[in-house]
């Protein structure tokens, strides 16, 4: 199994896809928040450093995140794949992600583009609903997605609400930072003949068996 790296826009469903790769190949899911919320939690310089810069909302210093990074995918769970998500997210990590990786006798593997319309992204936001009770989610611009009655979960018939930050205004900023800062990433492995285009302007089923065809 080669590693992978995803990279999408806010919105893309990244996170569901990494999540049906780990079910599917149970390789472990690399994120680096995870990787600072576990290091947070450690009686150690770097546990104490790592609780403080959070907890101010400041982020953490990047030869920290290299130092953690290295360490996690040293370990034996990661020699047969894994998933690298939230990281790198922009040039400069992806050039010091390659040195790692190399240092560790691993190769990139496939970095994997889900490349989604700005368009049908809004439309997701937009009509991105979730259940107050049991935070299922719904869609309503997605007649597969709609429930059944309006504002009512299918599910446990609990309320549907719309998260304050699924607005377009929120949402126009993430892109922006993402284009900004991503374009260059997916310039980067072009260049290095390991970028995978997948045709995100689907359904989750239909994106996930178009990945599977690549890492298989
Ligand atoms: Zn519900």
């Amino acid at each position: 199994m080669k590693n992978i790296m995803f990279i999408a826009p806010p919105a893309a469903g990244k996170g569901t896809q990494a999540e049906l790769v780990v079910e599917k190949y149970h390789i472990p899911h690399i994120s680096t928040g995870d990787i600072l919320r576990e290091i947070s939690k450690e009686d150690s310089e770097i546990g104490e450093y790592v609780r403080e810069t959070m907890a101010s909302g400041k982020l953490v210093k990047d030869e920290i995140t290299y130092q953690l990074i290295e360490e996690r995918l040293n370990k034996d769970d990661c020699k047969n794949g894994f998933i690298i998500d939230g990281f790198p997210r922009n040039l400069d990590q992806a050039i010091e992600y390659d040195k790692i990786l190399e240092k560790l006798g691993y190769e990139i593997g496939n970095v994997i583009l889900i490349d989604i319309d700005k368009n049908t992204l809004e439309k997701r936001i937009t009509g991105r609903r979730l259940c107050e009770n049991c935070n299922a989610i719904y869609n309503i611009n997605d007649k597969n997605n709609t429930p059944k009655v309006e504002s009512v979960c299918d599910i446990c018939g609990g309320k549907l609400y719309q998260r304050s930050d699924d607005n377009l205004e929120a949402f126009a900023t993430r892109y922006t930072t993402y284009l900004e800062k991503t374009e260059p990433i997916i310039e980067h492995y072009k260049e290095k003949g390991v970028l995978k285009t997948v045709d995100g302007n689907d359904t989750v089923e239909n994106i996930f068996n178009k990945i599977d065809e690549i890492i298989k």
